[in-house]
């Protein structure tokens, strides 16, 4: 088959009885998320700069000391004191705000400075900053599948919603390829040989933690005059000698074209990018309406960027103790029997496999041991594959380690979780 399975949507319509009954729309989604246990519940929780991850939980009778483990913050850039810094003495010279889009009057130094960095972190002629690591993506497939006529978009079939959005968006015909699977993609490209076309892919994916054969998808896509688009948003900042990610790892940023990731995760701030040649950088920053319609990034935060992307090329010292930290978990996870998936990457999720059961030990390891692990449900990953996804910092002592572990085994145990086969 040239299509690999349908996509997961987060909305399904729910038509009602008297179509004019506005707010029965709305209650029919939640009364069906509920029904599904897959609510989402916000838990309150502040960082306090310097204590990371340990943070304080306002719980509905009252605050509470508890551990993150389930930041994105992978690295604990958010709270180091060069990014702190930058943020707070670039507010106090330039102010908070842009103060409008990069076309009118919200252009700043900082932001320069900063695609200036991620050009040259990728190895790229040039680079543009957006909004988030979302918008990115959206804005850049769109525009891209606008500016080449009858392009075919050729989809891994784990993509994250924002990529499966641009495409969407862009109009063109799209092919899925099951997940990093060379011989279902050389299929899709054999049979579009003299059409243009571009293969969209991710490095680390991010329910996994796996990871795509960067190099052999996009000389595939090479032999066969396809474009690559790859999302690094998961391993920017954690991957490769400078921190430029997988294709950086894998000696193949300069056979990708288009390199897209964020400053949101091991970067610790905020705002998203792509790296590209000048070309392709010019005509998504000339036409992409998500971002020329839109604020820019405040200069703090762009400084703040700036710095973290700075400390990251220059030290392994924050991803070396993170690859400890998180042999250790995975070890202490094992040799409990906990199930925890392992792709060699910093994501360790633990499989629950059903819905209610997931939110039951998250709430369970929040209010009994003050271990905050958001649960994983659909349509984040399929149906059945509900889980935990633990993702150590180099921040984590081995003492939390050993709390962490510790707690979920009582909670395995309490509510009769499965545990690894061959385990009881
Ligand atoms: N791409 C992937 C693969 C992601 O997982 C995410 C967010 N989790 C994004 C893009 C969006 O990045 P951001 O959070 O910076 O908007």
């Amino acid at each position: 088959p040239l299509t690999a399975p349908a996509s997961r949507r987060a909305i399904e319509p729910q038509p009602g009885p008297d179509p004019l009954a506005y707010g029965g729309y709305f209650q029919r989604a939640l009364d069906r998320l509920h029904g599904e246990s897959r609510y989402r519940v916000f838990v309150d929780i502040e960082r306090v700069a310097g204590r990371f991850p340990e943070a304080i939980w306002h719980a509905p009778g009252g605050a509470r000391p508890v551990t993150v483990w389930c930041s994105n913050d992978y690295l604990g850039m958010g709270q180091h004191p060069a990014v702190v810094e930058a943020l707070v003495a670039t507010a106090q010279r330039n102010g908070v705000g842009a103060g409008g889009t990069r076309n009118i009057s919200g252009n700043s130094h900082p932001v320069v400075a900063l695609e200036g960095e991620l050009a040259d972190l990728h190895g790229k002629e040039a680079a543009l900053v957006f909004s988030s690591g979302y918008v990115s993506n959206q804005a850049s497939l769109s525009t891209i599948g606008r500016l080449i006529p009858g392009c075919l978009m050729i989809s891994d079939a784990d993509n994250h919603n924002s990529i499966i959005e641009g495409i969407r968006q862009s109009g063109c015909e799209k092919a899925i390829f099951c997940h990093n699977d060379l011989a279902h993609l050389e299929a899709i490209l054999s049979a579009a040989r003299d059409r243009p076309k571009i293969v969209v892919f991710e490095s680390v994916y991010s329910m996994d933690g796996d990871v795509a054969p960067v190099a052999a998808i996009a000389g595939l896509a090479r032999r066969y005059g396809a474009m690559t688009y790859l999302d690094e948003v998961h391993a920017v900042g954690m991957y490769g000698a400078r921190g430029a990610g997988i294709a950086e790892a894998q000696g193949a940023s300069d056979i990708v074209d288009i390199l897209e990731g964020t400053l949101a995760k091991a970067y610790g701030v905020i705002g998203g990018y792509i790296a590209a040649s000048a070309a392709i950088v010019d005509a998504i920053r000339s036409c992409a309406p998500g971002f020329i319609f839109t604020t820019a990034l405040p200069p703090a935060t762009a400084a703040a960027a700036c710095a973290s992307i700075r400390h990251l090329k220059g030290s392994d010292a924050e991803r070396r103790a993170q690859r400890g930290q998180v042999a250790a978990v995975k070890q202490a996870l094992a040799e409990a029997g906990l199930p925890v998936l392992d792709h060699g990457t910093h994501i360790l999720p633990v499989l629950v496999r059903d819905a209610g059961a997931c939110k039951a030990a998250a709430d369970r390891l929040l209010e009994r041991h003050g271990i905050y692990i958001q649960p994983i449900n659909y349509p984040t990953v399929p149906k059945g594959l509900e889980r935990l996804r633990i993702t150590p910092t180099p921040l984590h002592t081995d003492a939390q380690i050993g709390a962490l572990v510790e707690a979920l085994a009582e909670v395995w145990g309490t509510l009769g979780l499965p545990l690894t086969p061959g385990r009881v």
